[in-house]
């Protein structure tokens, strides 16, 4: 069987520096918000050359923390992609916000910056984008879009870490980015972790008291706060993650120019674009038959996974919040869309397999 994802094959490599990272925490005696989350801070912000990273405990968090730092009024209007995962729109929502969901282009799966414009009113704050499946957004016009109408810019980047537009890396052309390091992400802890990311001095300072009690000095309280501290131990993974996540990239990248060159054209395959650097979170194809072909995938001993089968305006929790509008693209990728395995732990020959089994469906 080739598993959609080993997440115990994918981290073997590390494993030995991951072993002595534990025992150097354990050791050290210090859990929370020591050195080694000052540290991966440090080292996460360099790597993107930006000022500020504060970790925090989720990607969830990072975003809903990372906007609550803007303090717009209660009621603004956050332009959204219609087909992003529930987390984006679900930080907007917990921040008193009002998500305005833009379709996504069909070629890319991204925000369409041709239909943002129509969506912004004088209520609108900001635009929350994000980089889906490790593909980045057009970011030369969405910059444009964002000086026109003078907007902030938060960049979800859960799924984009190393991915860059035009050599400029997702995550340093907004106001403030989130990231989050699931462990099935591409810098993946061994637990749940996430960052925001800023160049702004204040927004940083804002981020990093709300993720502790909104607090700077212990016992001290400047602002309504939450708990949300990335923890001591998954920091030290990270810092062994960030060490080698090029290399995870380049690997992904690799298998996934096999699907690009191999697999038959009756599947829509992921654009290429000279001026994207994807760094393949999720490598998806579209079929009009996806049911029956994940079906035959998984007959054939390949387990795949949709990103993702329902869109989030359909979602019962989304009654009453996103109302009366339809997304017809969005709906169209929810049931077309299928992910192939293409992790860390995956060989060049368990895609090769792969595309053999997919191009006799
Ligand atoms: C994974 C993900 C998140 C949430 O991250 P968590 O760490 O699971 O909270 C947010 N946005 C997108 C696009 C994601 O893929």
């Amino acid at each position: 069987m080739i598993e959609y994802e080993n997440l115990g094959e994918s981290n073997k490599k590390f494993f030995s520096e991951y072993l002595a990272a534990f025992q150097y925490t354990l050791n050290s005696g210090w859990y929370i918000l020591g050195n080694n989350v000052k540290n991966f801070e440090i080292d996460f912000a360099a790597y993107h050359y930006s000022k500020h990273c504060i970790g925090v405990n989720s990607g969830l968090d990072a975003l809903i923390l990372g906007l609550r730092a803007f303090d717009f009024p209660p009621g603004s209007e956050i332009i959204v992609p219609s087909n992003t995962y529930i987390a984006t729109i679900l930080a907007i929502v917990h921040c008193g916000h009002k998500p305005v969901l833009v379709e996504p282009d069909i070629r890319t799966y991204n925000i369409d910056p041709a239909r943002i414009e129509e969506k912004i009113t004088t209520n609108t704050q900001g635009i929350m984008i994000v980089h889906l499946y490790g593909k980045p957004c057009e970011m030369d016009k969405i910059m444009e879009i964002k000086k026109k109408h003078n907007l902030v810019l938060i960049e979800d980047c859960a799924q984009s870490h190393g991915a860059k537009f035009n050599d400029v890396l997702t995550g340093t052309f907004g106001e403030l980015a989130a990231f989050s390091f699931y462990p099935t992400k591409n810098l993946g802890a061994l637990g749940d972790g996430g960052a925001v990311l800023t160049n702004d001095p204040k927004l940083a300072q804002t981020t990093r008291r709300l993720r502790n009690y909104g607090s700077d000095v212990k016992y001290y309280n400047e602002i309504v706060g939450y708990n949300s501290r990335l923890q001591e131990f998954q920091a030290g993974f990270l810092s062994v993650k960030l060490k080698h996540l090029d290399e995870i990239t380049a690997h992904k990248r690799k298998l996934a120019a096999i699907y690009d060159s191999e697999l038959s054209g009756k599947f829509i395959k992921p654009v290429t674009d000279y001026k994207h650097f994807d760094v393949f979170h999720i490598y998806n194809i579209r079929h009009p038959e996806r049911d029956r072909l994940k079906k035959y995938l998984l007959e054939n001993e390949i387990k795949t996974e949709i990103h993702y089968p329902e869109p989030p305006h359909k979602q019962k929790a989304m009654e009453g919040i996103i109302s009366g509008e339809s997304f017809p693209i969005s709906e169209e990728l929810h049931r077309t869309t299928l992910s192939l395995p293409i992790s860390f732990g995956h060989t060049e020959k368990d895609i090769y397999r792969i595309v053999e089994v997919l191009n006799k469906f």
